[in-house]
């Protein structure tokens, strides 16, 4: 009898713990595109903001959004927009090769990428081969500049705890970069403005 109700609870408890594991990998998950969803990158934001200004190491982040894509919509439909937002993200998950980068939808035809511990060099090298990747899809967006889907790219990278006072200030920056992306022209990577100058000033500095 007490052998019975061990196995029985045993059996129960295995099966809870399962449960409790595909409903979290179901709010982790974004539905549409397979890759990580809001919910997830906000946890993993802010477990890597604590661990970069532990170690001392930089964080950056990539804020990517695709051009013209109401157009993209409006010419293909719906369900042919859904395919293009997982055709996307596949490509933004083939690029990151490291333990630790993250990559998730942030909402809509919005993705953000984690990046720890890589300095502005990699960022951009990074944020580039995604550039690239969607714009060699070669998925045709009647809308945009060259007539084919393109996302643009804003980046932060997180050095220093003075400039950004906390992850929101973060975020905000890789948001300015990519609005600063898109009026530059999209199908772009752009970088937060200090960082820019930050990196002017150092490769002047170098050359003087
Ligand atoms: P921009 O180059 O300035 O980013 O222009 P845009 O048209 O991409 O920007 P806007 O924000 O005006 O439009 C975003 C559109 O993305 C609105 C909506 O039609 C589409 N969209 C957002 N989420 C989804 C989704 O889950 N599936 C599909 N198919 N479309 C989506
Ligand atoms: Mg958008
Ligand atoms: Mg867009």
């Amino acid at each position: 009898m007490l052998i019975a109700l061990s196995v029985l609870i045993s059996r129960q408890f295995r099966r809870r713990l399962a449960m409790e594991n595909h409903l979290r990998l179901m709010v982790n998950t974004d539905g549409l595109t397979g890759i990580g969803s809001r919910r997830a990158l906000d946890e993993a934001a802010d477990i890597e903001w604590r661990r970069a200004w532990r170690n001392q190491q930089p964080l950056s982040l990539l804020m990517i959004d695709v051009d013209h894509f109401k157009n993209f919509n409006d010419h293909y439909g719906h369900a042919g927009g859904d395919d293009a937002l997982a055709a996307v993200a596949r490509c933004i998950a083939d690029s990151i090769r490291r333990p630790g980068d993250y990559a998730a939808r942030y909402g809509g035809e919005e993705f953000a990428v984690l990046l720890p511990n890589t300095g502005m060099e990699g960022t951009i090298a990074v944020a580039e081969k995604i550039r690239s990747a969607v714009e060699s899809l070669a998925i045709p967006n009647l809308g945009s500049a060259n007539q084919v889907l393109t996302v643009s790219i804003g980046v932060a990278i997180a050095e220093d705890r003075a400039r950004f006072a906390n992850l929101r200030v973060f975020f905000n920056a890789s948001d300015e970069a990519l609005y600063e992306a898109k009026a530059s022209g999209r199908n772009r990577v752009a970088i937060a403005a200090d960082e820019a100058q930050g990196s002017a000033a150092k490769s002047a500095a170098q050359k003087g």
